[in-house]
C-alpha cells in the first residue's frame, strides 16, 4: 500500500499528529496492539496544567492552552494542591513559587480537601489552574479526524521491518507499505523502531509509573476535591469518577514492555499518601502502570532526523504527552508541511533531534 505519511504508534502522539496532517496528505497510522491508546496513553492521570517541567514543556503546555481552554471542551476544572511537612519547608517554598500557588490556611485547606491532616500537612499551596482532560474523547476525536480525511488507522499492525530507499518500505505481518515520510510515534519503543530503520537511537529511557484506583472514604464524594501532590512528587492523589487515583509517582527505568504495577512500590506510595490524610485506604479497586519515556535531557523530541531523510521523531513525551499534544502535533505538522512554526526558535532547538549532535 502506498501512502504519503506513515505514522507508527497509535497513542496520543501518533493520533494528534495524524489529525493535523490528514487534511493535507494521505495518512496511514499503524498500531501494534488491538486498540489505540493501549499503552501510556490509556494509563495517564489526564491532567492539564502549564507550570510543571522543563521550560520547553511549559512552553508547549502554554501553547496548547488556546486549544484546550478556548477551542475545545476536553477540560473540566480540577485544581492542584501541594502539601509539605514542617521539615520540607524549603522544598515546599520553591515548588509552591514555581507553580504559582497561593498558600492556604488550615481552615481553607480543609474546605477544599476535608481528609487532609493539618498536623502533618503543615504547609499547603493551591492553584485553580489545573484541569482534568477527557483523554479518551480527545483520542477518539483525533482518530475521527484522520478517518474523515480518508486516513487509515490500522490496529494489530506491529511494524517488524523498515527499509530505507527512494521511499520507506515498512512491513507488518500482514502487509507492506511504502511512504515518503515515516513518523516515529512509538512511545517507549521509539528507539527500537529507529534501530529497525537503521537510524541512530536517541537514548530514550522508559520509566515505569504505577497507579492505584481505590475506594473513596466512606460517605464522602471526592468529585470537587483538587488533585494533590506531596513535595518532591513523593506521591499524588487525584479524584476519579467517585474513586481516588493514588500514585507513588515513581520513575523506575525499565525496558519497553506492557507495564504492570509493582505491589511493593504501590504499597509504599499509598503509605506516603496515608501519612497526610485522616482516612485510611480501605479497598483497592484496580491498579496499573504505564511507561513515561524520556530523552536524556527530558525534553520532547520533535523533528526530522538530521541524518535519515524522511524519518521524523515525535517521541520522549515523558509525563506530558497529553498536556503538550496540541502544540507538539502543531509543531510536527508545521515542520513536515513546511509552514512557519508558531513556537519560538529556542524552544524548537530544545526539542529538535539535532540537539544530540548526531
Ligand atoms: C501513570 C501515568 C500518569 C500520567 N499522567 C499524565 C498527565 O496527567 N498528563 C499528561 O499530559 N501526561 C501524563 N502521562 C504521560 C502520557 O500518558 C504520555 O506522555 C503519553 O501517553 C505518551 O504518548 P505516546 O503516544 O508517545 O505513547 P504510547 O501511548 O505508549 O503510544 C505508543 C504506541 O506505539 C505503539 N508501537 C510501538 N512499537 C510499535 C511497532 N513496532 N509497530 C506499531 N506500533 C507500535 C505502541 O503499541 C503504543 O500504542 C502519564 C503517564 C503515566 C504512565
Amino acid at each position: 500500500m502506498k501512502t504519503d505519511i506513515l505514522i507508527i504508534g497509535g497513542g496520543i502522539a501518533g493520533l494528534s499528529a495524524g489529525a493535523r496532517l490528514a487534511p493535507h496528505a494521505t495518512v496511514t497510522l499503524l498500531e501494534a496492539e488491538t486498540a489505540t491508546g493501549y499503552h501510556a496513553s490509556g494509563r495517564s492521570a489526564a491532567l492539564y496544567e502549564a507550570s510543571y517541567g522543563k521550560p520547553s514543556i511549559m512552553a508547549l503546555a502554554r501553547a496548547s492552552g488556546d486549544f484546550f481552554l478556548n477551542q475545545s471542551d476536553y477540560l473540566s476544572p480540577r485544581g492542584l494542591m501541594l502539601a509539605g511537612r514542617a521539615d520540607q519547608a524549603e522544598a515546599f517554598a520553591s515548588e509552591c513559587a514555581e507553580m504559582g500557588m497561593e498558600r492556604l490556611s488550615p481552615a481553607e485547606t480543609l474546605k477544599q480537601l476535608p481528609i487532609l491532616d493539618p498536623e502533618i500537612a503543615a504547609q499547603v499551596g493551591y492553584t485553580p489552574e489545573a484541569w482534568d482532560i477527557d483523554t479518551d474523547r480527545l483520542m477518539q476525536d483525533f482518530a475521527k479526524t484522520i478517518r474523515a480525511h480518508d486516513g487509515q488507522i490500522l490496529t494489530k499492525s506491529p511494524v517488524t521491518a523498515i527499509t530505507p530507499g527512494r521511499r520507506w518500505q515498512v512491513t507488518t505481518p500482514g502487509a507492506r507499505y511504502e511512504a515518503d515520510l515515516v513518523i516515529n510515534a512509538a512511545g517507549a519503543w521509539a528507539d527500537r523502531l529507529a534501530q529497525m530503520a537503521g537510524v541512530a537511537p536517541i537514548g530514550l529511557t522508559p520509566m515505569r509509573r504505577s497507579m492505584a484506583r481505590v475506594a473513596a472514604p466512606e460517605g464522602m464524594d471526592p468529585a470537587p476535591w483538587p488533585m494533590i501532590f506531596g513535595v518532591r512528587e513523593e506521591w499524588y492523589m487525584k479524584p476519579d469518577a467517585g474513586a481516588l487515583l493514588i500514585s507513588p509517582a515513581e520513575e523506575d527505568p525499565t525496558t519497553p514492555h506492557d507495564a504492570w504495577a509493582d505491589d511493593m512500590v504501590l504499597a509504599e506510595g499509598i503509605a506516603r499518601y496515608e501519612a497526610f490524610v485522616t482516612t485510611p485506604v480501605t479497598r483497592m479497586i484496580s491498579n496499573w502502570a504505564g511507561l513515561r519515556s524520556f530523552a536524556p535531557d527530558r525534553n520532547l523530541v520533535i523533528g526530522a532526523d538530521p541524518v535519515a531523510k524522511g524519518f521524523f521523531w515525535l517521541a520522549g513525551q515523558g509525563g506530558y504527552g497529553f498536556l503538550t499534544c496540541p502544540a507538539a502535533s502543531q509543531l510536527a505538522a508545521d515542520l513536515i508541511l513546511g509552514r512557519p512554526p508558531q513556537l519560538e526558535a529556542d524552544i524548537r532547538a530544545a526539542l529538535s533531534p539535532g540537539r544530540f549532535g548526531r
